[in-house]
């Protein structure tokens, strides 16, 4: 079994289409939604974790492309530049997969991209613009 975080972007014209749906029911995919957002006549986007086969999951990502899904992988999507963390902690109580840590011999902020799920809590969170999005 593989596995694959990804970052899908869906057109209007696809948001109310039951993609996930066939990605189950045709390619035999495990898909579990870590985030949604979706806004009816615009575009959606929505975080997902993807597991099965390495084939099974070549094809259900080749018929994403196909209908016209954009794919990113998710490790791309949130960043924690360091050179502007001050190690203040603000962010370390809001993240809610614990992607944020305290290292508790140095005291120093760790981000782990592996339990990030890009919920964005800690963008407005960090003073000092050291967490970003790259949507
Ligand atoms: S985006 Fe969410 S999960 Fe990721 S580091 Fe920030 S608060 Fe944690
Ligand atoms: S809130 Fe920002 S500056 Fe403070 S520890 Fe978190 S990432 Fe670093």
């Amino acid at each position: 079994m593989a596995k694959r975080r990804l970052v899908l972007t869906f057109p209007p014209s696809l948001v109310n289409k039951p993609v996930t749906y066939h990605l189950v029911k045709d390619y035999h995919l495990v898909v579990n939604i870590l985030r949604a957002r979706v806004t009816p006549e615009e575009e959606g986007k929505l975080v997902i974790d993807l597991e099965g086969s390495s084939d099974a999951l070549n094809k259900g990502i080749e018929y994403l492309q196909k209908i016209g899904v954009h794919i990113q992988p998710l490790a791309r999507d949130v960043v924690w530049r360091k050179e502007r963390c001050t190690h203040c902690t603000a962010c370390i109580t809001i993240c809610p997969t614990g992607a944020l840590s305290v290292d508790r011999e140095s005291w120093e902020v760790r981000f782990d991209k592996e339990k990030c799920i890009a919920c964005e809590l800690c963008i407005p969170a960090c003073p000092y613009q050291a967490m970003e999005i790259l949507l």
